[in-house]
């Protein structure tokens, strides 16, 4: 099979734009790119018209729920602990149809804002609720998406001083056994993997530390990488301070978990010396803006983090704290989070696009595989229409995709097959998709409601006053 996008606007994020260009595609590989009509094509290549078009890597998600889709605009107003606290009890009624329809839902909606790769964070198993992880790497397959699943967990309930309940945890035996089973099962180490397993405990407020170890452990004998939740709010640096007497970055290197082969969710609440581990150790995060903006936990240090070489990919974060985010849209919102903080240098539209690209390739530890359009690479790319009618006044077409509202999409390849075609789907049927999404979360309430939980309906926070401090909302406890 052999593709051929020409008159295209490149925007390779390694290495220099291509004004009007061509990208050549063999088989699922970039085979060359470069300016003016490509040189050499042979009579059986399928032909794609660029022209008013960007194209850039696939974006990369680093950091999702996929099945909180489910559970969307409950508890508006709530702190992050509030928002857990009201909807863990949500989430232990989930079973696998519900991961089903939120994972195509979610999946599908990833493509149509330009993703290609994906991972999950998937950290509640419910027991007899059927195969959960299972579930999500169907409709990954289905959807099209190249698919980092993340088996996680919580063995830390409230009676362990813990902060959630411990009907939604499991046993430290079981978690590690699931896991090994889920990594052998699934992972796919190749180049041009499809689905690659990660380890992921959930955060340092319901995984305990032999979890955190043994988990560290497991993943490394098995050659796959760690993730996990870390310094996303200051309740979080309380916590850890008051249970280990250190803060989230230290605890985490007396775990053995800092390293290249780790990324972590948020990182929003560092010092400078946190900064320094990171970079150092070469242990990534995801940024998620959105997510931290609608919980009010502050705004992640990325301008620094970036300038002391720590490696920062972009995530949406499950859609219960960020309702709908589109991957593109994170691009700007990253943008105009450093930029309110630090000052319009703070980040430019080229150093947002790596962040979701190349900045989340290297999180997955695929950097010389994704995230960037380079020959030999992996053919994952979108093609924005940035030359339509209210879009083509900014000339710079990076900017008008990262400044601007989420263009439309003339294509999304992975792997050189097409995903989206003129803003639609190809692959699934993308009203089947959005129905089965709003059918798991009709199916998640009333299987939360026939267990008495009356969360599901809960939409506000807890009314308690809130104090600002220092740009961040905190909820008077007392
Ligand atoms: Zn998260």
């Amino acid at each position: 099979m052999s593709l051929l996008i020409e008159n295209v606007y490149v925007a390779p994020v390694a290495g220099p734009e291509i004004q009007s260009g061509y990208i050549r595609i063999e088989g699922d590989r970039i085979a060359d790119l470069g300016p003016g009509p490509a040189p050499d094509t042979g009579p059986d290549v399928t032909r794609i018209d660029g022209t008013g078009c960007l194209a850039t890597p696939g974006l990369v998600n680093t950091h999702h729920h996929l099945y909180q889709w489910a559970s969307q605009g409950l508890a508006q107003d709530a702190t992050l602990f509030e928002w857990l606290v009201a909807l863990y009890q949500v989430w232990a009624a989930m079973d696998a149809e519900v991961v089903k329809g939120a994972a195509s839902a979610g999946l599908s909606w990833l493509a149509l804002s330009g993703c290609t790769t994906s991972s999950d964070h998937h950290y509640i198993f419910p027991k007899g609720r059927g195969d959960l992880f299972a579930a999500e790497i169907e409709a990954a397959r289905e959807v099209g998406l190249r698919f980092h699943p993340a088996r996680g967990s919580m063995d830390r309930g409230e009676s362990d001083g813990g902060l959630p309940p411990d009907v939604v945890v499991e046993e430290l035996d079981d978690i590690l056994a699931a896991t090994e089973q889920a990594v052998d099962a699934y992972h796919d180490p190749s180049f041009s993997s499809m689905l690659r397993v990660a380890v992921a405990p959930c955060s340092p407020f319901s995984a305990g530390g032999r979890l955190m170890t043994e988990s560290a452990a497991l993943a490394r004998a098995k050659g796959v990488r760690l993730h996990t939740h870390l310094a996303e709010t200051l309740d979080e640096d309380e916590h850890c301070l008051a249970q280990f007497g250190v803060r989230p970055v230290d605890h985490m290197e007396k775990l053995g978990w800092l390293g290249p082969d780790v990324w972590l969710a948020h990182a929003v609440h560092l010092s400078d010396a946190d900064i320094g581990k990171l970079a150092a150790t070469g242990t990534g995060s995801a940024h998620c803006p959105s997510s931290n903006g609608r919980l009010g936990a502050g705004i992640a240090r990325v301008s620094e983090m970036l300038r002391r070489g720590a490696n920062v990919g972009l995530g949406v974060d499950g859609s219960a704290s960020s309702e709908l985010t589109p991957l593109v849209g994170e691009m700007r919102q990253a943008l105009l989070f450093q930029r309110a903080r630090y000052g319009p240098g703070a980040l430019t539209a080229r150093q947002a696009l790596e962040l979701a690209t190349l900045g989340g390739a290297r999180n997955l530890g695929r950097e010389s595989e994704l995230g960037s359009l380079e020959p030999g690479k992996l053919a994952d790319l979108a093609l924005w229409r940035v030359g339509g009618p209210f879009t083509s006044a900014v000339a710079d077409p990076v900017c008008a995709l990262v400044f601007g509202p989420p263009p439309p999409l003339a294509r999304v390849l992975v792997g050189g097959r097409t995903v989206v075609e003129d803003g639609e789907l190809r692959t699934v049927s993308q009203d089947a998709a959005g129905r089965a999404g709003a059918e798991a979360h009709r199916r998640l309430i009333r299987l939360a409601e026939e267990r008495g939980v009356t969360a599901a309906r809960q939409v506000h926070g807890t009314g308690r006053p809130a104090v600002h401090d220092g740009g961040t909302t905190r909820v008077d406890m007392s």
